[in-house]
């Protein structure tokens, strides 16, 4: 019988090294599968779900149109496909997500009871979550002992896969349903796929890179590599990634080998503490008194708080289903120190609008900014968004872009509107807060919980 290899996140063929295992175990005979789960898919959201449906139709070209699409709970669409098939195993790229987790586990007791093997091989990470540990075998909860343990593990070289790896078998016979269609029309989402992806790196590496240290913190400029959905899906592995930048020992490198390292250090700790992706992970926040006001939550979401930077974030996110990395820790600080509303609002929000919606990096980005997190920014570092608008998008570029309103305004006064006296913006809102004020009092609530 054929090898299955189910596709998940990682929607590519080169550097593939469960592609690699699959060919090996059946004489090349592949049937290569991507299963629609509902449970994944409700809560992914229109923009994901399209970007995802886009990155399907570019793979399943790749493959001569011999893609299967089932739909359904894998735990009954996986091992059914096996028998019917005959396959002999199958062979995935491990998920180390608590649902994929606990998904898979239940996948592979079902094909075991067959007689047929469960194969993971690899993970969406450079270094596979759970790895890194300390010499006494305890966990890292700090990004800066981590990023150096993982550099000293290191991570293998790209596998040599592409389509010619496997004869690619076609499984119309077992049933299948198309791609659906696209659910989004007007965002413009980035190509989807493999060799968009591969483009994307390329022009990265040629025009960005250089000035990656300098420039990626400025929403103003399009300094960052726009790499998230591709990784988001594996439509490139970050080892690839990894091994073109080995031996640069620029500025601009080191620092994405860090962001790259951030990525894997958010996974590793979903996976050794699975329940953060939705509890605090310092639990004294559990007593953390909030707010609960829809309607501050509203005009957030809506972009309509009155503070141009966080307005600006918030309809980049509607306009383009990405936003810029500064401006997440903006927004976000926002929502939670001058709305104390609870972080877990604004991550459903973001999870159900980015492009690049990843549990791990959005629950503990979130947490860090929330200061409940692992290594989070001490609670008392509270964001001021009118300096941080005024440091990062020091012309006010970036909010003109956004917020039409504000386009009349010239230079860094954008960042004040409220300021003006003479010509006041048309239909821009009041700020909706004080922020001293809402500081001041998000520093009593956390002397409140602190000595917990
Ligand atoms: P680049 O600056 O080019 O970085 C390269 C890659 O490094 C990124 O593609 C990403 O994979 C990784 N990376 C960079 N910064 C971080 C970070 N802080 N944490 C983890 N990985 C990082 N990233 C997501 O991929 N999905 C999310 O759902 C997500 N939610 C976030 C929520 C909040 C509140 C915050 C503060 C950050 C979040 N991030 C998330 C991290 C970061 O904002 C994005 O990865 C980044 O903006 C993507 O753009 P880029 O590819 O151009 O980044």
């Amino acid at each position: 019988g054929p090898a299955i290899l189910w596709f998940r996140r990682d929607l590519r063929l080169r550097d593939h090294p469960a592609l690699l295992d699959a060919a090996a175990a059946a004489d090349g005979r592949v049937l290569a599968v991507f299963v629609l789960d509902p449970a994944l898919l409700e809560p992914s959201g229109a923009v994901r779900r399209t970007f995802l449906f886009r990155c399907l139709r570019a793979l399943d070209e790749q493959l001569g149109g011999r893609l299967l699409v089932l739909r359904g709970d894998p735990v009954e669409v996986v091992p059914e496909l096996a028998r019917s098939a005959g396959a002999v195993g199958v062979h995935v790229s491990a998920d180390t997500g608590p649902y994929g987790r606990e998904r898979d586990a239940q996948v592979r007791q079902a094909l075991e009871a067959d007689g047929v093997g469960w194969h993971p091989r690899g993970s969406p990470y450079a270094v596979t979550p759970g790895r890194v540990t300390k010499n006494d075998g305890s966990l890292y909860k700090v990004y800066t002992p981590f990023r150096r343990a993982w550099g000293d593990h290191g991570w293998p070289r790209p596998a040599d896969s592409d389509e010619t790896s496997a004869r690619w078998l076609d499984g119309s016979i077992h049933g299948g349903v198309s791609i659906p269609d696209d659910e989004v029309h007007d965002l413009p989402l980035p190509d989807a796929g493999e060799s968009a992806a591969n483009d994307a790196w390329r022009s990265f590496r040629e025009s960005g890179l250089h000035d990656y240290e300098g420039a990626r913190d400025r929403p103003d400029r399009s300094g960052t590599s726009r790499m998230s959905p591709y990784l988001r899906w594996g439509c490139v592995h970050p080892r690839t990634l990894l091994a073109d930048l080995a031996g640069d020992r620029s500025q601009g490198a080191s620092s994405y080998r860090n962001e790259l390292a951030f990525r894997d250090f958010y996974a590793d700790v979903l996976w050794n503490w699975p329940s953060s992706a939705r509890h605090n992970f310092d639990r004294r926040f559990d007593r953390i008194r909030l707010d609960w006001d829809r309607e501050l939550f509203a005009a957030w979401r809506e972009g309509r708080t009155g503070f141009p930077i966080v307005d600006a974030g918030m309809r980049q996110l509607l306009a383009e289903g990405w936003m810029h990395n500064r401006v997440r820790m903006i927004v976000a600080s926002f929502l939670v120190k001058d709305l104390h509303l609870p972080w877990w609002w604004g991550a459903r929000h973001f999870m159900h609008r980015l492009v690049d919606g990843d549990l791990a990096s959005n629950q503990h980005g979130w947490q860090w900014a929330a200061g409940s997190g692992t290594d989070a920014a001490p609670y008392f570092r509270i964001f001021n968004p009118t300096t941080q608008g005024e440091k990062f998008d020091p012309d006010g570029a970036y909010v003109r872009y956004y917020v039409p309103e504000l386009r009349g305004i010239d230079g860094k006064a954008v960042h004040q509107p409220w300021k003006l006296t003479a010509q006041r913006p048309e239909g821009y809102p009041q700020p909706l807060v004080e922020h001293a004020a809402e500081r001041r009092e998000a520093l009593a609530r956390y002397a409140e919980i602190k000595n917990a």
